[in-house]
């Protein structure tokens, strides 16, 4: 298949909801990353998703929607997610409804809820509103890869397996929506995203952070949302994130390197950009200003990406405060971390000589 590359504009809506109807896959550009649709009622297109990514089917879809009214017939609406969508909709907030026989099973995994979504972005309101479907719409990236947030990262994955990719530049927020669960008692945030836990509780009052976000799931935990169970946004190499005070850190970070490639391995390291020149001899990448969150949600996958594509095998990384956005920022990097972590100060006491190592103040 060939897949073709379109600018956002009038005649690429034309021919992307026209291949929406005819039950195809169109990668579009959202506020979150890049999505990869499906008409959400055709149970012959959804499966198609499945294909193209390689993401198992027990893993539930979002579907996205342009106007409330879509949802007629599609599902109840609980009482708790209507002051969500009045607050974040259109945005980057995934809520999760009782659903109607009418979303195949394929969309929700036979699961009782469906996640919706109204996502902000004009190229993504727009392509909605002329085809006029509900979209059921993962990340468009092929399974277990960071996800795309541009058009050029989803051609890497895509490229031969979908017919059409709209280009809209790159996404704002970088990391997928936040998911929340109001169909049970408290809310609880299955995945953090751009819309934070502070902003949520705003709204609600309380809300609670699944546990599984900050940490491997047991053995034999039930995963609240399927996607958690899966190894995600996973580089070949290995990831190790380092934890301590800022300069313990960037010193930890350049003592992991040299030692890493002193033993032959392709090693860099992750760093904030006020540490870049300091750790310039350790083939850095910018994780964005250590007082922006939203840069390193921004950047992350990209970084991410890169470094396969540069081949690294041992990976260091800087960590972010986990709130705000940098929850979620410290959700996808923990997990592309598989949640390893050093503490800079047993890094500095355990590899360097006496006089090096840091002191107790
Ligand atoms: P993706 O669109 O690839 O970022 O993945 C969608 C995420 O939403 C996955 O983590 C799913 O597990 C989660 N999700 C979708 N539908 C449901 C649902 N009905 N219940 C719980 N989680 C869901
Ligand atoms: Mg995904």
């Amino acid at each position: 298949m060939n897949t073709q590359v379109l600018a956002a504009g009038e005649a690429a809506y034309t021919k992307a909801a026209e291949l929406l109807r005819q039950g195809q896959l169109v990668a579009f550009p959202t506020e979150t990353v890049y999505g990869l649709g499906a008409n959400a009622l055709d149970a012959g297109a959804v499966p198609e998703i499945f294909r193209a990514k390689g993401r198992p089917a027990d893993n539930p879809l979002i579907v996205h929607i342009h106007d409330e009214k879509q949802l007629d017939g599609l599902c109840t609406i609980p009482e708790a997610a209507r002051p969500l969508m009045r607050a974040f909709w259109p945005g980057p907030l995934t809520i999760l409804m009782p659903r109607t026989p009418r979303i195949p099973d394929c969309v929700t995994a036979s699961l009782p809820t469906v996640a919706i979504r109204m996502p902000s972005h004009p190229v993504a309101r727009r392509l909605l509103q002329v085809c006029d479907l509900p979209v059921a719409a993962p990340s468009a990236n092929r399974s277990g890869k960071p996800s795309p947030t541009t058009a050029a990262h989803v051609l890497e994955d895509m490229d031969g397996r979908i017919p059409l990719i709209l280009d809209g530049g790159s996404c704002d927020v970088g990391l997928e929506s936040t998911v929340i669960d109001v169909c049970h008692g408290t809310p609880v945030i299955l995945r953090p995203g751009g819309i934070t836990e502070d902003m949520l509780r705003e709204v609600l009052g309380t809300v609670e952070v699944a546990p599984s976000v900050l940490r491997p799931l047991g053995e034999h935990e039930v995963a609240l949302s399927p996607g958690m169970r899966y190894r995600h946004y996973a580089p070949e190499g290995t990831i190790t994130l380092i934890d301590g005070d800022e300069a313990d850190v960037v010193r930890a970070l350049k003592l992991l390197y040299e030692q890493a490639a002193e033993d032959g391995r392709n090693a860099c390291v992750l760093c904030f950009t006020e540490h870049m020149q300091t750790l310039e001899a350790c083939h850095p990448h910018d994780l964005g200003s250590i007082h922006e969150p939203g840069q390193t949600a921004h950047r992350l996958f990209d970084v991410l990406r890169s470094l396969d594509d540069e081949q690294m095998r041992v990976i260091y990384s800087e960590v972010v405060p986990a709130h705000g956005i940098g929850l979620a920022v410290m959700n996808r990097l923990g997990r592309a971390a598989a949640f390893r972590t050093l503490h800079a100060r047993d890094v500095l006491a355990s590899a360097a000589p006496a006089e090096n190592r840091p002191s107790d103040q």
